[in-house]
């Protein structure tokens, strides 16, 4: 039996269709049907050549939900269910070693040397081949943490848990606002959006979101911003006046940079109050440098300066319990759905921010 999958053989060029061999599955592996396929910023910078974790040729997505095809041995999901074929399922893209000083001693898996992860790290030239979501099926890594899916959600609504809402929930989970602060989210893409959903969640009182696309500003104000700020409209200055006119000339307790570039974090740093957090979940290719002040910028403002990699299983389950609170809200981020087939189309309606969510489904 062969499985369709979209291959990126060289940076920049088409995804090309391949037909791949399913192999036969080793212990503790799961053959997954794929459902939904979120298309993902680093998508675009993997396929663009820009993320020094790629590995040619390979299946681009790291962000699916599946039918259970296959499972060899026997299989428990996080909650200690059996796992059954036909079961719909979700799971945590990133397989740690579990043995390692960050595994082991630090408890911070995301920071594990061995980590693989499907769709980013590992040429489908590697067993078990299928190694990514742009593919009918997926092979899934005996190691893999395994979520069921509730019965009657539209797969492609969680998709975005296993990225952006996994690393939005590991900033959270290490700059815990409190009730009453004020944050400000640059960025207003998934990350930014699952940023205000956290932020209103953990009871913050203000909540801006600064952005340069007004639809996407738009959908911040639905996921609970109470003020938004179009950049091309607000200059910088301006921004910090607005900001500091919310909190008595403080500024901001918690700044959450989701952009990705050099522009936004330095400007977040400038946006903290004395004393408080700037959280940086943007970036996961590099993203330009600036001028930085110790002084003036750190020390002399008692700033904690947060950076944020990737995610472990439990930033996972709680981005997808996110989700599961209120579905209907967070299918308002998808805005294209694409077959598989069209998955070049997918990546060039995000990479002209035409999209904010793009899903590719069966
Ligand atoms: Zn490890
Ligand atoms: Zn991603």
């Amino acid at each position: 039996m062969k499985a369709l999958a979209y291959v990126l053989e060289a940076f920049k060029e088409p995804l090309i269709a391949r037909e791949i061999v399913i192999p036969e599955l080793e212990a503790g592996q799961v053959l997954v049907k794929i459902k939904a396929a979120g298309v993902c910023g680093s998508d675009l910078h993997i396929w663009q050549g820009e993320d020094p974790r790629a590995r040619l040729p390979m299946i681009l997505g790291h962000e699916g939900v599946g039918e259970v095809a296959g499972i060899k041995g026997r299989k428990l999901t996080v909650e200690g269910e059996e796992l059954k074929e036909g079961d719909l399922i979700f799971w945590n893209r990133g397989v740690s070693c579990g043995h390692c000083y960050y595994c082991a001693v630090l408890q911070e898996a995301s920071l594990c040397p061995n980590r693989v992860v499907q769709g980013i790290n590992i040429s489908c030239s590697e067993p078990p081949y299928l190694n990514g979501c742009y593919a009918e099926y997926i092979i899934l890594q005996a190691g893999a943490d395994i979520f069921r899916v509730p019965a009657g959600i539209d797969p492609a609504v969680l998709v975005a848990a296993s990225c952006s809402g996994a690393t939005a929930a590991h900033g959270f989970d290490l700059a815990r606002p409190e009730p009453g602060d004020t944050v400000v989210v640059i960025g207003p893409g998934p990350l930014g959006l699952f940023a205000v959903a956290f932020a209103r969640s953990y009871g913050a009182t203000n909540v801006v979101v600064s952005g340069g696309s007004k639809a996407r500003l738009e959908m911040g104000r639905e996921f609970g911003a109470t003020v938004t700020l179009d950049r091309h409209a607000v200059p910088k200055e301006e921004r910090r006046q607005i900001i500091l006119g919310l909190t008595y000339g403080r500024g901001a307790d918690l700044v959450v940079e989701a952009a990705g570039n050099a522009a936004a974090l330095q400007e977040a740093i400038t946006l903290a109050r004395p004393g408080g957090t700037v959280l940086s979940i943007g970036f996961s290719q590099p993203g330009g440098t600036f001028a930085f002040d110790g002084y003036q910028h750190l020390a002399r403002r008692n700033i904690r300066l947060q950076g944020v990699w990737v995610s472990d299983t439990r930033h996972v389950y709680r981005a997808m319990a996110m989700i599961l609170t209120q579905p209907g809200l967070f299918a308002g981020m998808i805005t294209h759905r694409f077959p598989l087939t069209r998955v070049n189309e997918a990546l060039r309606v995000m990479a002209s921010k035409e999209a904010v969510k793009a899903v590719l489904v069966p």
